[in-house]
């Protein structure tokens, strides 16, 4: 089996109300998606994370460094075409960009090897588990969100059966040293951080003290910033401490680790096997947070696993893109042993809820099944693709 071409599709949702994390303005939902062709008529779907920038400027990786290096080669050497693209184009550094655009050709590869052998991928990568329990990733800010918005919108996961949850904070002017200072729309939807001790303590009473409740800083603090907050949700139980200072200040993240005895999540941002050794070795986080579309695809992230596994670590991937994203990232986890929970983006997103003719659905008990189908197991829907089809992507918010 032969690749014959590969090819990318730009997709893009516009808000009706831009939302925000503590650092990134989101007025919109972007993705690039790559598929793969080969001369048996398989067409692999994967996804690369563009986030940080245009679809334009991934998509340019993907089709001008990459696609050369995969025209005419077997698909299911997968390893060796992963290491092909990654030193073909090293000089461009092996964290960032690269791997990012390695990742959606990766997850494509490994959806053609599925679809080939009439597997599952989940099952072709190991099988550790067939369920996931969802978690809710939400509380971002918005124009129109509170307190009271916040605490009612986490009461609604916590009635749909949802038994674990992720909540924003750190949109905080007030740190000084706040990267937020520098991003787009850095005056939208601000919040104090003691206003943020107050978002944390409503959502808890609105769940209840049996929800496991996660907090995401998105890199917006400082150690010093960090450990003071914390003593003052103290008492809230928070289930996990995700990226509270940028990803580069590895020591900074070791140095919270140690004091704190909520575990340290991340580092999203970080890429590679490289990066997430480093972040695993020097303690820095408790819990690792790889993203097949983001870090190196499925190839690289059961890499970071085996390693984290290794450290007696467990994996709970970010997955917060389209569809794709989630079901790649569910076949990943289904497949490893210190893996099973599922980020679960719960913001308005067609880009998730209808791209595929069967969409993935959260169960009243808040578990998702994996599909039984070969590969990735999914089929685009193509009105939809129609719908939000974008031919270019030149503004980097
Ligand atoms: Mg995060």
């Amino acid at each position: 089996m032969r690749i014959t071409e590969v090819e990318t599709l730009k997709l893009r949702y516009v808000m009706d109300v831009p939302m925000a994390d503590a650092v990134h303005y989101m007025p919109e939902r972007n993705l690039l998606l790559v598929q793969v062709h080969t001369d048996e008529g398989h067409v692999g779907l994967g996804e690369c994370a563009a986030y940080g920038g245009t679809l334009d400027s991934m998509e340019a990786v993907v089709l001008g460094d990459l696609r050369p290096t995969l025209l005419g080669e077997d698909p299911f050497t997968v390893e060796r075409l992963w290491s092909k693209m990654a030193w073909r184009s090293h000089q461009r550094g092996h964290r960032g960009m690269l791997p990012m655009a390695i990742s959606g050709v990766d997850i494509a590869l490994w959806d053609i090897i599925g679809q080939a052998t009439k597997t599952p991928l989940y099952r072709l990568l190991g099988a550790y588990r067939d369920t996931l329990d969802a978690y809710a990733s939400a509380g971002f800010y918005a124009g129109n969100k509170g307190v009271a918005e916040v605490a009612e919108e986490f009461a609604g996961y916590a009635a749909r059966g949802f038994r674990f949850g992720k909540m924003k904070v750190g949109r905080n002017p007030d740190v000084m040293t706040n990267p937020l200072h520098d991003m787009w729309a850095s005056d939208y939807a601000l919040c104090s951080l003691d206003e943020d001790v107050e978002r944390v303590k409503a959502v808890r009473r609105a769940v209840g003290p049996g929800f496991k409740l996660a907090i995401d800083v998105n890199n917006a603090w400082t150690p010093a910033v960090t450990l003071r907050f914390m003593r003052q949700v103290d008492d809230q139980d928070i289930f996990w401490l995700e990226e509270p200072v940028p990803t580069d200040d590895v020591a900074g993240s070791a140095e919270i680790a140690h004091v704190l005895d909520v575990p340290v999540a991340g580092y999203e941002s970080e890429t590679g096997l490289g990066g997430f050794r480093d972040l695993i070795e020097r303690k820095a986080v408790d819990i690792v947070q790889p993203d097949v579309i983001w870090t190196g695809g499925i190839t690289e992230c059961k890499k970071v696993a085996a390693l984290a596994h290794a450290h007696r670590l467990p994996v709970i991937p970010h997955v917060f893109s389209s569809a794709v994203a989630a079901i790649a990232n569910m076949h990943f986890i289904a497949s490893i042993p210190n893996g099973g929970l599922l980020e679960f983006d719960q913001n308005p997103n067609p880009l998730r809820s209808e791209l595929f003719e069967e969409p993935i659905e959260v169960g009243s008990d808040g578990r998702v099944p994996l599909p039984e189908r070969p590969g990735l197991g999914v089929m685009l829907n193509q009105a939809t693709v129609d719908r939000y089809r974008v031919e270019t992507d030149p503004t980097p918010v």
